[in-house]
């Protein structure tokens, strides 16, 4: 069966009033941005609470069906064969057709289930019921009728056109982006932040993302994998600006001055501070890390009390109760794991202490800050001036 429309459907919480069109327009914007990158020519509509997508022309069915799992709002796709002809004949005979085939194997049960959106249609619901499951039995006698829990549900739409479908494949679910703020997304090369912006993205929400770069001692490879890492969260979330911020000399520096047990909470206390400005100057309204308790010394609920301390914007944390096989499987899920595990160094593991702290206290760190008095803000200020901006689409 060439299938040539889609009907998506999608939640109706959070769809109430006036959110009801904020949240239509978003995601009928990212189902446009989705398949963009689609072989074809696609209308979307707007009919009385649900959207339509019909391919003109040629298109790719299985990359059309793909792009639309990728966008959030979306609960369920149901690939649907749409006519003009409203003769009850001709139904029966599409429908005929219909069954034949989506299903090769007719040992199936099977149930109607009409909708009249034209009430002047000379034929109730019920009615059409009756006659099309008879039309399905008498043409496929190895088919039965299950009103309780039959594997085929065949729903048939009569409005202006027909409407017939009966598959339905799962959506990503969440809320189209763009129906909650925005929030600046600390993306490392690993594991866990592209799942973390993922996350937040499902929520609605628009990314931006900062990489914290330390050339020599991380490579360009090193950033361009994080480059890749924020393409692949894009196909879900959107454009993200990625800024790419050289961290080198505050490194080089908290090196210097600071105790080795102490560098990694120190060195992400200023991470969350340079992203916090970034996030600010650029309308965003909250930070996402890749924080899980517990996974490292530097997640212990100590660090993330020393980590935390220097943020005012709310900071998301998706991951924060998951563990490492379950983010991995989400990043398998979304594709992002085979990136992730590319071996090159992030700057987290060059600078290292062999004995980092699991328990830091906040004064004690607060302590070793006052060593950099001299030169921090001043570094700081550099570091924010020279990002660099990639768009990553
Ligand atoms: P990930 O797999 O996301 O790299 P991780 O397990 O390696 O996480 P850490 O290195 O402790 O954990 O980093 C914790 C979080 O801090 C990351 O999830 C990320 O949000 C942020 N982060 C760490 N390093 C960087 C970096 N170089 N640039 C931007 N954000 C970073
Ligand atoms: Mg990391």
């Amino acid at each position: 069966m060439e299938f040539r429309s889609f009907l998506i459907k999608y939640a109706e919480i959070g769809t109430k009033g006036k959110n009801r069109y904020l949240f239509e327009d978003a995601l009928i914007k990212q189902i446009k941005r989705a398949l963009k990158e689609v072989e074809g020519h696609f209308v979307i509509t707007k009919e009385s609470g649900r959207i339509y997508v019909d391919a003109e022309g040629d298109y790719d069915y299985d990359e059309a069906l793909d792009a639309l799992k990728r966008v959030f709002g979306i609960v369920w796709i149901c690939p649907m064969v749409q006519f003009e002809d409203r003769d009850y004949e001709n139904i029966k005979k599409q429908i005929v057709a219909y069954m034949d085939q989506v299903y090769p194997d007719k040992h199936l049960t099977f149930k109607v289930n009409a909708r009249r959106g034209d009430k002047s249609y000379p034929h109730m619901s019920e009615e059409i019921n009756r006659d099309m499951g008879e039309v399905i039995l008498n043409a496929f006698p190895e088919t039965k009728v299950d009103v309780h829990h039959p594997d085929v549900m065949l729903h048939i739409e009569v409005r202006k056109k027909v409407n017939v479908y009966s598959l339905m494949i799962p959506g990503a679910g969440g809320m189209p982006v763009g129906t909650n703020g925005k929030a600046m997304l600390l993306l490392s090369g690993g594991i866990d932040s592209p799942v973390a912006g993922w996350m937040i993205a499902k929520r609605g929400v628009k990314i931006d993302a900062v990489y914290f770069h330390a050339p020599p001692y991380t490579s360009e490879r090193a950033k361009q994998k994080v480059v890749d890492l924020a393409k692949l969260v894009a196909r879900y979330s959107g454009p993200i600006a990625l800024h790419v911020v050289n961290f080198t000399d505050i490194q080089l520096y908290i090196y210097e001055k600071c105790p080795h047990e102490e560098l990694t909470i120190i060195m992400r206390r200023y991470m969350m501070r340079i992203a916090e400005r970034i996030a600010t100057e650029t309308g965003c309204i909250g930070l996402i890390t890749g924080e899980s308790i517990g996974q490292v010394a530097s997640q212990t609920m100590q660090s993330l009390l020393c980590t935390n301390e220097v943020c005012t914007l709310p900071v998301y944390r998706p991951l924060i109760g998951f563990d490492k096989q379950e983010i991995v499987d989400i990043s398998e899920k979304i594709d992002t794991y085979e990136t992730s595990v590319l071996p090159y160094e992030d700057c987290c593991t060059i600078f290292v202490a062999k004995h980092p702290v699991t328990k830091p206290s906040l004064d004690r760190i607060k302590r070793s800050e006052r060593n950099l008095q001299e030169k921090i803000d001043e570094m700081v200020e550099e570091a924010i001036q020279t990002k660099e901006t990639i768009w990553c689409d």
